[in-house]
């Protein structure tokens, strides 16, 4: 498969912004900067941020053994995707595959551009239809969107269909694993080397715990990186945001401790909610938040409203009729969530 070829031509003739701080970025002591119309006084913030974001790239191709130019960033992951719809879906033309129930952005994210959305629904345990998908695609249909471990059902989708799909599918394939970090499943970014149309997304926004600064990263080929690269705004990620992120990165501690914890809790949590009474289905999760089926979604879920817990009613979606989505919480929101369950009849 060739990439260049799935890429909208107008994308691929493109000239990129030059920024000023593209042209000479080597922010060096000594070095006047009349470039940029920036103002001269030195707030610590006064100056545009790094491009290409080269000291959160250098970190993370070392944390996650890829190199610097197999890396996106983007303000969240919605950017990403974004980039991504931009770079190889040609409005009122192309189309993408998605496998409800799912994120909602994809969809969103597709009809902002205009582009059709085929939907194959998950099958049993919530996994992929591999031949209904390989056989809905077209010359058309150039993204899968694939959410592996899956938001709002929790669960992974098994490696050999996620292989046969990326294999099978004449374009690209996103696999997002906002999630991967509470999984015990390896992450696809080891395979890039293995699949030249494969795209994987991850996010500060869970187990980094940073959801507040917006960052959103793409793994994938060079190729690929470098295309998506040259549509980005240019300044995309600020500096507040680059700051934070390299102090974030700068030891794994608090990740493993955040992560073991909420993996903790979970498990409690799927426990504790199989013995509730109104709880007819405890679904298996692989992330940091669990979907329940109940009795009546609506009255449970404006029932802890009433006791100020805020949980995610998913009814409305394929397959989850009924289901509340919980985070995991604090430990003593946990218990509190659980005792008000337990009241219930
Ligand atoms: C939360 C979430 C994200 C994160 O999006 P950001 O824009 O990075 O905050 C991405 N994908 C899925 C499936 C999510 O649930």
């Amino acid at each position: 498969m060739k990439i260049k070829d799935l890429v909208r031509p107008n994308i691929l003739g493109i000239t990129p912004y030059s920024s000023a701080r593209n042209e000479y970025s080597n922010l060096q002591d000594g070095v006047i900067f009349l470039d940029a119309n920036e103002n001269p006084f030195d707030s610590g913030y006064n100056r545009y941020p790094d491009p290409n974001q080269r000291l959160i790239k250098d970190r993370l191709a070392e944390i996650k053994g890829v190199k610097q130019n197999q890396i996106l960033l983007g303000n969240g992951s919605d950017e990403v995707l974004d980039l991504i719809l931009r770079t190889f879906c040609e409005p009122g033309k192309d189309q993408v595959i998605i496998l409800p129930p799912t994120y909602g952005m994809y969809k969103v994210l597709a009809n902002i551009h205009n582009v059709g959305v085929i939907e194959v629904q998950l099958i049993e345990k919530f996994q992929p239809d591999v031949e209904r998908i390989l056989n809905v695609a077209n010359e058309k249909t150039k993204v899968l969107f694939l959410c592996s471990p899956n938001n709002p059902t929790a669960n992974s989708f098994s490696s050999n269909l996620i292989e046969e799909l990326v294999s099978g599918f004449n374009g690209i394939v996103v696999i997002d694993e906002a999630y991967i970090d509470f999984s015990n499943k390896d992450s696809w970014i080891h395979r890039l080397e293995d699949f030249s149309n494969l795209i994987v997304t991850q996010t500060f926004s869970k187990s980094y715990g940073m959801a507040g600064i917006r960052l959103g990263v793409s793994y994938a080929s060079e190729t690929i990186t470098e295309i998506l690269d040259s549509i980005k705004p240019p300044y995309n990620v600020n500096q507040l945001t680059q700051d934070k992120a390299l102090e974030c990165l700068q030891s794994n501690d608090q990740l493993i401790n955040d992560v073991k914890e909420i993996i903790n809790h979970r498990n409690w949590l799927i426990s504790e909610l199989k013995l509730i009474s109104i709880v007819s289905k405890v679904y298996e999760s692989d992330s940091n938040f669990i979907l329940v089926k109940v009795k009546n979604a609506e009255k449970l879920y404006q029932l802890l409203i009433n006791h100020k817990i805020v949980t995610r009613n998913r009814s409305n979606q394929p397959l989850c009729e009924n289901c509340l989505r919980l985070t995991i919480g604090k430990k003593d929101e946990n218990i509190k969530l659980i005792s008000i369950l337990k009241t219930l009849k």
